[in-house]
């Protein structure tokens, strides 16, 4: 499906094709660090599937647990975050965070990683299947 999303202040605006089906919630400690919350929920889109029409995202790259460097894109001036992708060029794959895509509500995660380091106040959410790792 097509979605549409941008930043809080407007000055990143995209556009992508994403698969609903692949809406993942992430609880892994990093995610918690990045959104200031208690997980993120991330849509995959194919690079050749996302456009840029406004501005340009800042990128801090961190070095996951498996030792890859990914590239955390945000917007600098408001600081929502909007995409994790490889660091190298060519990119293959933005994982988009569904937080600022206007059809978010559409975005039902189905699938959970990372449960091992879910914060233990959430609930299980029996419905989306987890697995303890990545
Ligand atoms: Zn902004
Ligand atoms: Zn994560």
């Amino acid at each position: 499906m097509k979605v549409h999303g941008g930043c809080h202040c407007g000055a990143i605006r995209f556009e992508a094709e994403v698969d609903p089906d692949k809406t993942m919630m992430c609880h892994c400690t990093d995610c918690q660090a990045l959104s200031s919350t208690a997980f993120r929920v991330n849509v995959p889109t194919a690079a050749a599937d996302f456009r840029l029409l406004r501005g340009t995202p800042k990128e801090y790259v961190k070095i996951g647990s498996s030792g890859a460097r990914r590239a955390q894109g945000f917007c600098a001036d408001c600081g929502s975050q909007i995409y994790a992708t490889g660091a190298e060029h060519p990119r293959e794959v933005y994982m988009l965070r569904t937080g600022v895509i206007e059809e978010r509500q559409l975005l039902i995660p189905k699938g959970q990683i990372w449960r091992q380091s879910a914060l233990g106040w959430l609930g299980d959410w029996p419905g989306i299947p987890a697995k303890p790792q990545g």
